[in-house]
């Protein structure tokens, strides 16, 4: 008897040859649409430790993980079966869910980097972003939510997928955790948080003078809270702590007839303003500790109110 999978792939490329040596790991990660899809080693699969609790989320999960495994079900099994196409959705599932693990142990990761390197992900939409790789993202670990987003380490965002192929595809197949992590791993690909010396200071910026410029007044107030801190406080943030490669920093500015928009219009350029990176290790650092002592505050405002 043909493993399940056969007629499928038989009837997709029926003058196709070799489909013999072709998995259904192989051809499912093959389909189009499945781009983004790294190819799990069967000994990962065949771990049950790594499928604890799915059998619990996929209907027909023996039949799936067998489809997966391209083991040929026993006779009486199959006659069980009300229909091969439920199995084959059943399968999908399970090895997506399989996957989202996967891509998180160090093989898979590995797998995903190469991925990644091969621009196989696509590419930032934003103009500032210089067309930096991306890497698949979900907004859910449980299936059915939301389909594939894309995540830029550059502007640190979220994107739908361009090609409506993607569009059907779950987010949970990819997971919340797994470019997070990649980047805390490889940390030579992620783009440090540290903009290059100058790159916040801009031209016009003298017309801030007024207070009219918020934002950088609120980066220059740093720069000078940073360079006090410095000579009392040694920095405990080590350099190989955070990515390592130069990011695209610039920032969009909108203007109209060539005259820069007031930050503190009602539709002013917030946006650059959340964007701006510090441009040094004590920068970074004091913004860690203004938001740890600001959260303290609210935690102390809590317990007084409460
Ligand atoms: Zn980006």
């Amino acid at each position: 008897m043909l493993p399940l999978w056969t007629t499928r792939s038989m009837s997709e490329s029926a003058s196709e040859s070799g489909t013999d040596s072709l998995t259904w790991i192989s051809w499912f990660c093959s389909l189009p649409g499945h781009e983004y899809f790294a190819e799990v080693s069967e000994d990962f699969i065949e771990d049950d430790f790594n499928l604890t609790g799915l059998n619990a989320l996929v209907p027909f999960y023996k039949e799936a993980l067998e489809m997966i495994l391209d083991v040929e079900p026993l006779e009486e099994d199959s006659l069980k079966i009300p229909d091969v196409s439920i199995v084959e959705s059943s399968a999908e599932l399970l090895y997506g869910l399989i996957h989202q693990r996967y891509i998180l142990t160090r093989q898979g990761l590995q797998q995903m980097v190469e991925k990644y390197e091969a621009g196989h992900f696509g590419y930032c939409p934003r103009v500032f972003c210089h067309s930096h790789p991306v890497l698949p993202c979900g907004r859910s670990d449980l299936p059915g939510l939301d389909t594939v987003k894309l995540f830029c380490p550059n502007c640190i965002d979220n994107y739908s997928p361009p090609s409506s192929r993607f569009h059907g595809v779950d987010g949970a197949f990819f997971g919340t955790t797994f470019p997070h992590l990649l980047f805390q791993c490889y940390r030579e690909l992620a783009p440090s948080p540290i903009a290059p010396k100058g790159t916040n200071s801009t031209p016009t910026s003298s017309s801030s003078s007024n207070g009219a410029n918020k934002a950088t007044t609120s980066s220059s107030d740093l720069k000078s809270e940073a360079d006090e801190s410095r000579s009392n406080k040694p920095t405990t943030l080590q350099p190989n702590q955070i990515g390592q490669k130069t990011p695209q920093a610039r920032l969009y500015t909108p203007r109209i007839y060539g005259f820069r928009v007031s930050e503190l219009a009602k539709s002013g350029p917030r946006m650059r303003w959340m964007r701006m990176r510090p441009e040094s290790l004590e920068e970074l650092e004091l913004v860690g500790n203004v938001v740890e002592s600001r959260s303290v505050t609210t935690a102390g405002l809590k317990t007084v109110r409460g």
